[in-house]
């Protein structure tokens, strides 16, 4: 039986305090934390624990150490820069069980030139606020702070034991801060994991795997007007493309056993989650009348969980080379970098299923439990740590334009997470 008047004291003083909610939004939106480079995350981190710490949490800054970061992230992405910070607070109230909350407070780079709104202030306009990271997941790294100051001020205590993980480098892997804490074995006094980057619209239980792959082709460069004499690696790629292209397509009908997103299922008829393979970089030459020395090709691949990593690996290898058998002046090496393994729990577990009922609860809305076809470092961690997971957050598909221009939230989307995380931990529900 869900406890009416509980639940009526969280849902009226977090209405009662949205323009301070909104403002720890808008601080975080302040500091600046694209990535690559990823740089301000400890800077980050000091704004976030003192929200903890008057609360009662014990709440630290681990950072990555540098001779990690060096060899799992540094050596696949040389951009990244600074310190790899991470925020981990942890609230021991005597329960028998625990749960995990998390967001990242990395985001994706931004070009200002194309925004109608200043990227990093947090406007508010339309019922919305407006900035990057507003919807993934800043948005929820504010709404995770908010919820356990709202319930101390109402001299609430948690039916769970609580940790907060807000990390960083989840936009980029491949190993990220969620994925360093787990190794530490920080989460294992946890039960259950909410991770809260996800959607208002959809709750997720699992998703695609990613790889990147780069293709380098070596020419000879040579005068145009002699151009026989050279070996031309654009002119050389044709049969790697077609190689390619054909793989493309072959993956592009195999079927995950995980359901889709219902405005994907809408839109497009398919039903559960695929894998795709795409070619999303290319880069060569120097002139019209220079033969170039080289061809670099670039793609990614996002795996379901039913493929094996190794076997996918594996067929982009044996793409590239069928294409050399059939062009013996092919010169080309592959390279794949890893960015997250992929996941799936089981969607009836009974922890979807209570965050399902509790977002009905709250907003109202039947919200299916699907997979993504995007990926995160919350894979690992489950796979690592054994937790059932089930994300839902801020934003929606078709709406937040997260990782786009212009990126939002709805306020009421924050202030529905707000009283979800409250009635989650308070079993109000
Ligand atoms: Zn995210």
């Amino acid at each position: 039986m869900p406890d009416q008047a509980l639940y009526e004291r969280i849902s009226q003083e977090v209405d009662r305090r949205e323009e301070e909610i909104l403002d720890v939004v808008r601080q975080l939106l302040r500091i600046p934390t694209a990535t690559p480079p990823g740089e301000n995350y400890d800077q980050m981190v000091a704004l976030m624990l003192p929200y903890f710490q008057q609360i009662g949490f014990t709440a630290e800054r681990i950072d990555m150490p540098e001779a990690v970061f060096e060899e799992r992230c540094r050596s696949y992405y040389p951009q990244m820069q600074g310190v790899r910070s991470n925020l981990l607070a942890k609230l021991h109230v005597g329960a028998e069980e625990g749960v995990l909350w998390y967001a990242h407070f990395d985001t994706v780079p931004v070009d200002p030139s194309l925004w109608s709104v200043p990227p990093y202030e947090g406007v508010v306009k339309e019922g919305k606020i407006w900035g990057r990271g507003t919807s993934d997941a800043k948005g929820e790294c504010a709404a995770a702070i908010c919820a356990f100051r709202i319930l101390h001020a109402l001299g609430i205590e948690p039916r769970y034991n609580v940790t907060v993980a807000l990390t960083s480098d989840e936009e980029i892997g491949p190993y990220s801060g969620l994925m360093y804490l787990a190794d530490l074995g920080r989460f294992d006094d946890c039960h259950y994991f909410h991770s809260l980057d996800g959607g208002s619209d959809r709750i997720s239980i699992g998703a695609n795997g990613t790889l990147t792959w780069t293709i380098t082709v070596r020419g000879k460069s040579v005068h145009s007007g002699s151009s026989f004499l050279g070996v031309n690696p654009i002119e050389h790629s044709h049969t790697l493309f077609a190689e390619l292209l054909a793989l493309k397509e072959q993956v592009g009908t195999r079927r995950s056993a995980m359901p889709a997103p219902a405005d994907l299922a809408q839109e497009t008829g398919i039903s559960t989650i695929r894998p795709v393979f795409n070619i999303t970089m290319a880069r060569g030459g120097l002139k019209h009348n220079i033969i170039p020395p080289e061809f670099v090709i670039e793609g990614d691949r996002r795996f379901i969980p039913e493929e094996d990593e190794e076997e996918v690996r594996r067929e982009i290898q044996a793409a590239v080379d069928r294409a050399r058998a059939r062009d013996p002046q092919l010169d080309c090496t592959l390279k794949i970098n890893p960015v997250y393994t992929s996941f799936f729990s089981d969607p009836h577990h009974p922890w979807p299923r209570k965050v399902q009922e509790v977002v009905r609860f709250v907003t109202g809305e039947e919200i299916n439990i699907c997979g993504s076809q995007g990926s995160t470092d919350v894979a690992y961690t489950v796979k690592k740590t054994g937790l059932v997971s089930a994300s839902f957050g801020v934003g929606r598909a078709r709406e937040s334009n997260g990782h786009g221009v212009d990126e939002n939230a709805r306020i009421s989307d924050i202030l529905n997470l707000v009283k979800v995380i409250c009635t989650l931990a308070t079993k109000a529900v």
